[in-house]
């Protein structure tokens, strides 16, 4: 029967196909009995899924070997060890037998039982195994509960899940899936990121989403308003084919942007870069009219992978990028794994419990010397064939700008050595930790250009963690400390003579273009799926009477005082 529910629209676009319901670790299982006759074929049924289970962490044990830290092989061996320990194995059994518990009630029952003793435990270490306990549960249930997968081919999968990783939606989506429906996540998210870099439609916080929907419903999804339709009726399919006419026509009004200046009412020109992560995004780039790529995302092509892409690879990726801009620039973001860009990379990275506090961006690449020359000798061979940039993540202070300086002259030195005529490409950071913003005029001098990342920025100036859905509003670009740390990085941008660009997703929000241009930037940097809608709002607004009110727009003192700037900045 039909039913609709709406989570955060992340990734745009419509889609309709069946849902393959992919359950999480966390159990929630009815009470159920089998009869007495069925207690030998439902004992056999937990010893598959026990067996699957072991079979699973072998082939993860051996298919990361030389891959991961020790630690994380210490997990996978402990949870190896759950799997065998009589305590949980025989008191299943038990339950299966002697009560007559379905497999999955059985494992709810002997997860509580343990789960009461854990919490009990003194030592919060011990307390805190918990959580493997859950995992191994979850990986056992997930094998009880397959069922026959779905028909390839008859039609689109959306994959409805708890959360998705970034290094899973590229596979996802060429193994057929059209979209995404998650019960958590972010809309500011790496994977949201990705996901709209793939044009694959991605509703994220949809908290009803595995209980509302079944394996092979037919499901409606706009990543856009964040809809979903289970079921959807005659009405739902005229509207779906009416929204796709509207889109096609939206499109084609925007396409008579592609060869226009972004130039706003009063002749000022703004210059729109793009954000990239792989070759389809610089072919993009390049046709819309991009003034260069702005932001290229380099950790994609470690990510989902057991071996470091080696130092020819990268170079051919990094030269294909420069020439598909024919002669603009291209700015390569040196790696930034580490935080939600870690779960699978050749890098041995060891488990943080603060990750988005730990090694990631520039201290990573400080950290594995080889990696990051490597790095470095690749972008600077790509410089041989047009315009590059490097620029460097999660910079917080004056000496890893200095520091990178150094290791990119001795790269461009060393690729020189082999015959290759280049120059040093221009330096930039990225800004996005508070301490980078507040003492940006310490780093002015020591880098060529500047990139603020508000993504970062806002979920660390504001304490509140980007991927966190529970947060909700919280996270929000438009708070006033926010809008007077972006103001500041800009002013001292324009004094000192360094470009500042911002390439965050505030960039590619169309409706705050008049706030951004009030307060002085001048650079947009932004995934290309939004380029000429960002191109068609900066047209409308007008630089002069933006700039005389920029002073009442840092005067707000809370996010509705800035919603009504900028409403009255449209309705001008
Ligand atoms: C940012 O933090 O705003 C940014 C552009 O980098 P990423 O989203 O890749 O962290
Ligand atoms: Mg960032």
């Amino acid at each position: 029967m039909r039913h609709d529910f709406a989570g955060h629209g992340a990734s745009r676009g419509l889609a309709l196909g069946r849902a393959r319901v992919r359950l999480p670790h966390a159990l929630e299982m009815a009470e159920q009995r089998v009869p007495a006759a069925q207690a030998d074929a439902e004992a056999q049924r937990l010893h598959d899924a026990l067996e699957a289970a072991r079979a699973e962490m072998r082939a993860l044990r051996e298919k990361l070997q030389g891959a991961l830290s020790k630690e994380a092989f210490e997990f996978i061996d402990l949870h190896a060890l759950l799997l065998d320990d009589p305590e949980l194995v025989q008191a299943l059994e038990t339950l299966v037998r002697q009560e007559r518990y379905s497999a999955g009630y059985a494992l709810r029952v002997q997860r509580d039982r343990l789960a009461a003793v854990f919490e009990q435990m003194d030592d919060p270490y011990l307390r805190s195994r918990l959580d493997d306990l859950d995992h191994i549960i979850g990986r056992i249930n997930a094998h009880l509960q397959r069922r026959e997968p779905l028909p390839r081919g008859t039609a689109g999968e959306v994959l409805v899940c708890d959360n998705v990783a970034p290094s899973e939606l590229a596979q996802l989506q060429a193994q057929g899936v059209v979209a995404i429906v998650s019960a958590a996540g972010s809309p500011l998210s790496h994977s949201a990121i990705l996901a709209r870099s793939l044009h694959l439609p991605l509703v994220v916080g949809a908290a009803e989403a595995l209980a509302r929907i079944n394996d092979g419903d037919v499901v409606m999804v706009d990543g856009e308003t964040g809809e979903v339709v289970v079921d959807p009726d005659a009405a739902d399919l005229r509207r779906y084919q009416q929204r796709e006419q509207q889109d096609a026509r939206a499109r084609r009004d925007l396409e008579r942007l592609r060869s226009k200046p972004t130039r706003t009412r009063d002749g000022v020109d703004i210059a729109l870069y793009a954000n990239a992560e792989s070759r389809e995004d610089v072919a993009r780039a390049h046709a819309l009219g991009a003034a260069g790529v702005g932001l290229y995302r380099t950790e994609f092509l470690f990510l989902q992978r057991n071996e470091l892409p080696d130092e020819d690879e990268q170079f051919q990726v990094y030269r294909d990028a420069v020439l598909g801009m024919s002669g603009r620039p291209v700015t390569f973001r040196t790696l930034d794994l580490g935080a939600d860009k870690a779960d699978r990379t050749g890098l041995s990275l060891a488990n943080e419990d603060n990750p988005a506090l730990g090694v990631r961006g520039v201290r990573l690449s400080l950290l594995y010397d080889q990696v990051f020359d490597t790095q470095l000798r690749a972008i600077a061979r790509a410089a041989a064939y047009g315009p590059v940039r490097v620029l460097v993540p999660m910079v917080s202070c004056r000496e890893e700008v200095l520091l990178v300086r150094r290791r990119l002259r001795r790269a461009v030195a060393a690729v020189k050595r082999r015959g290759v005529v280049v120059v040093t490409p221009p330096l930039g950071a990225m800004i996005e930790v508070p301490a980078a913003a507040i003492g940006v005029h310490g780093l002015v001098d020591a880098v060529d250009f500047m990139s603020i990342g508000t993504n970062d920025l806002v979920q660390y100036l504001l304490a509140v963690d980007r991927n966190n859905d529970a947060l909700g509003d919280l996270y929000s670009p438009l708070h006033p400390g926010v809008l007077r740390l972006l103001a500041h990085v800009i002013g001292a941008g324009a004094q000192s003579g360094t470009p500042v660009a911002v390439c965050g997703e505030m960039a590619g929000d169309t409706r705050l273009a008049p706030l951004l241009l009030a307060i002085g930037l001048r650079e947009f940097s932004l995934h290309p799926a939004s380029l000429l809608e960002l191109r068609r709002a900066i047209r409308e607004c007008r630089l002069d009477s933006l700039r005389e009110r920029a002073g009442k727009l840092l005067q707000a003192r809370d996010r509705s005082a800035i919603e009504r700037w900028l409403q009255e900045a449209v309705s001008r």
